[in-house]
């Protein structure tokens, strides 16, 4: 049986691929500081006897014996990535440095959680990036940098196999409902028939992808031959603007919530759109999810979310 480990396992993303990994009958380490990720993510896979958790920061070193790991620990929201900035370049930095020390001594194959952030602009993966080196985004885009050089130059030099994907935009069930993101912001908003808060003109764009595709994506890149090492782009690349998924989900909510503008952030990117082309013919993969079909399910999700948190409250 392969033992697989997943850092940031309890996490939005990370829960969904433990999820896929023991369905796929493998043993699955969790290992979590639960900085973002929550114990309710895993707690419907406690007791499989083939799951375990380990409450540990990547920051320091870990050694347990692994066949692959998914490296997923850093923070993925603005709001969470800018809150400890220093904390989060450790995550990516010290945390890529002791994940593949311990791939190194175990031989573990290894996937690394990089994304769409260490271009600066959508660009295919030939593209090297323009990237603010001193803006309140870079603790999170320098750090991925950071951890993509790493984890070429433990290939080059030690021959670890690796696996780089860079995540665009992903949304679904078990997103954090207060992490900031456009996607948990809005049907929250909506649910609650609070105002929609578009920054900026809402002409800005992003491509959501919905996160069984890009779980699919990860296990596909992980499972290519050893000369596949990345980078490979993983994101859905029906682009839309910012307001144009306001107005989809004020239809699926049937709210009656008002769009009010803020000021945008600084450095927001104006468009995001992954070039899909290598995972499609690398992998045989692209989404299959449409946006109203992925919004459908996130929406009952925090639906349940909030009922949940009302009735804990009453
Ligand atoms: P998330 O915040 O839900 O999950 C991150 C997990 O890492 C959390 O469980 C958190 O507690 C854990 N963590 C953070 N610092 C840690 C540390 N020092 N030690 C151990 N665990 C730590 O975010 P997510 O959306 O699930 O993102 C998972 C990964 O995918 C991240 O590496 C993120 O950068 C990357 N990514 C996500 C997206 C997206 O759209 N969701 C896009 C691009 C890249
Ligand atoms: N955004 C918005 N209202 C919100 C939250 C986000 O208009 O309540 C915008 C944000 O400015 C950005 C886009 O939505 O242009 C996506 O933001 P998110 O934080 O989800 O991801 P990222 O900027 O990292 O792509």
């Amino acid at each position: 049986m392969k033992r697989v480990m997943v850092t940031g396992g309890a996490g939005f993303l990370g829960s969904h691929l433990c999820e896929r990994l023991l369905k796929d009958g493998c043993e699955v380490l969790c290992v979590d500081n639960f900085f973002t990720g929550r114990k309710e993510n895993i707690v419907h896979l406690i007791d499989n006897p083939y799951f375990e958790i380990i409450r540990h920061d990547v920051t320091f070193p870990l050694y347990v014996e692994v066949d692959e790991i998914f490296n997923l620990a850093c923070p993925a929201s603005p709001i969470h990535y800018q809150f400890d900035p220093v904390q989060t370049l450790k995550t990516s930095v010290h945390g890529a440095i002791n994940m593949l020390g311990l791939a190194k001594r175990t031989k573990a194959k290894i996937f690394q959680a990089s994304t769409s952030e260490v271009y600066g602009d959508p660009q295919p993966e030939t593209y090297w990036g323009r990237v603010n080196p001193i803006g309140i985004r870079s603790c999170y885009d320098e750090g991925k940098r950071c951890a993509e050089t790493l984890f070429s130059d433990y290939h080059r030099q030690h021959g670890l196999k690796i696996k780089i994907a860079r995540i665009f935009n992903t949304y679904g069930p078990r997103m954090n409902v207060n992490d900031g993101r456009v996607v948990s912001n809005f049907i929250v908003q909506a649910l609650k028939g609070e105002d929609i808060t578009i920054y900026g003109e809402g002409e800005q764009t992003r491509s959501f992808c919905y996160v069984d595709d890009l779980i699919d994506g990860f296990i596909r890149l992980m499972n290519t031959a050893d000369n596949v090492i990345g980078p490979i782009n993983l994101g859905n690349p029906n682009e839309f603007t910012i307001r144009q998924l306001a107005e989809r989900i004020l239809t699926l909510t049937d709210s009656r919530s008002r769009l009010v503008f803020r000021p945008l952030p600084q450095d927001d990117p104006q468009q995001r759109q992954p070039d899909i082309t290598k995972a499609k013919t690398v992998l045989g993969w692209q989404p299959s999810i449409m946006l109203d079909e992925g919004l459908k399910k996130t929406i009952s999700y925090f639906d349940e979310f909030l009922v949940g948190n009302r009735a804990a409250n009453n």
